[in-house]
């Protein structure tokens, strides 16, 4: 068992549905025909810095080194809530098109815990996927659509904020690379992503999919601090003795507090790899992930963090192609200057052949016209055999 795992101890009886408070008894009632609906939620970490989509190389919303937030400095906000607020949108929609070009999904790849979600729709046990993420990765994974809930929206539609009448997506993706506002063209309204802002109501499909949980047989938490109501409340929303697995670099909420709770103590990544190994879908898993690997668009916008990392391998790949040519061409010319001589060595060798028998010994010609096309300078220095008459003259 991995050494990430943790027992919190908060609940000290035994276990009514699992057999105990660990990972491989999460697998094996995974397996089990009472384990038929999975319920995920996922979010960006908001203390741990450990959300699901870390990995994949977005920024995380609230890390004061690293995260959006304290990138938004440069855009003169009054505050970085600002740039998610409806009514500072309205007045300034310029600084929310700055880092949407940033943050716009097709920069960044899904990571294992995405795939790891698929995985579960895969042997059609998954309910539903509550996201609180944005960047629409779960979609980019290959879960399906219907299967998601994202409870803050995402950059999967658009709309203007006053007619609400839907936008091209091409059209914004456009916008958004050039950096310039996108306006309705019904009401000249401003444009956005149905991303939810402060100000505004969480989406209808939150609302009516949170029912749901109540007939969870398993509820699998990964990567959040669990401080975003209501998002954070829907825990507790599964049956008392509904499985729910926590998997997060701390721990976060009530989890431990029921009898079969399982906390993994560890990045999001590490947990559903270990869970996929006791599960026996640790191939599978990685076989879905690796299709994630297309999905990137690297459409030229955005600065991932690694992006000053990633021009100077690009510089230093330029280079190392350029040596290679140089080397390349260099080799060519030893090549030539070889083919050269050897031409040069025949040329005498025939020359001296036919010195010797000048009324026709073929035997000699003939190899000499058997070797290969010689190069176009060697010709024009020696003359080309082809010129030569089937007595060798020319
Ligand atoms: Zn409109």
């Amino acid at each position: 068992m991995s050494s990430f795992l943790r027992h919190y101890q908060t609940y000290d009886g035994p276990s009514t549905v699992l057999e105990a408070h660990d990972l491989a008894s999460i697998a094996k009632y995974m397996k089990s025909d009472a384990c038929k609906s999975v319920f995920i939620m996922v979010s960006p970490c908001n203390s741990c810095k450990q959300g699901i989509s870390t990995s994949s190389g977005i920024p995380d919303f609230r890390s004061p080194e690293t995260g959006l937030y304290a990138n938004l400095a440069r855009l003169n906000l009054p505050y970085p809530e600002a740039v998610f607020e409806i009514n500072f949108f309205r007045k300034n929609p310029k600084p929310f098109y700055v880092l949407a070009k940033e943050l716009y999904p097709g920069n960044f790849r899904p990571t294992p815990a995405h795939s790891f979600v698929k995985v579960l729709d895969n042997h059609k046990i998954l309910a539903k996927c509550f996201t609180q993420n944005i960047d629409t990765l779960e979609r980019r994974a290959g879960v399906p659509d219907d299967k998601i809930v994202e409870a803050h929206g995402s950059y999967a539609s658009q709309r203007c904020i006053d007619c609400k009448r839907p936008y091209d997506a091409a059209k914004l993706k456009d916008k958004l690379l050039k950096e310039e506002v996108a306006y309705c063209e019904n009401c000249k309204g401003l444009v956005k992503p149905d991303i939810v802002f402060f100000g505004e109501s969480l989406p209808p499909l939150f609302h009516c999919s949170i029912s749901a949980l109540r007939s969870a047989d398993l509820l699998i938490v990964m990567g959040t601090s669990l401080v975003v109501q209501p998002f954070a409340s829907l825990v507790d929303l599964v049956p008392e003795d509904c499985p729910r697995l926590l998997i997060n670099l701390e721990h976060v909420g009530d989890f431990g507090s029921r009898s079969n709770d399982v906390v993994y103590l560890g990045k999001c990544d590490a947990g559903v790899r270990e869970l996929c190994r006791l599960l026996g879908w640790e191939e599978e898993l990685e076989d879905e992930w690796e299709k994630t690997k297309d999905t990137l668009e690297r459409v030229g916008v955005g600065e991932p963090a690694s992006e000053k990392d990633k021009k100077k391998a690009e510089k230093e790949a330029r280079a190392a192609r350029f040596r290679e040519e140089a080397e390349k061409a260099g080799a060519e010319e030893n090549e030539r200057e070889k083919l050269k001589d050897e031409v040069d060595e025949l040329t005498r060798e025939v020359e001296a052949a036919l010195a010797i028998s000048d009324n026709g010994d073929s035997k000699q010609h003939t190899a000499t016209t058997e070797d290969p096309p010689k190069p176009t300078d060697a010709k024009e220095e020696h003359g080309s055999e082809d010129q030569k008459g089937p007595d060798g003259k020319l």
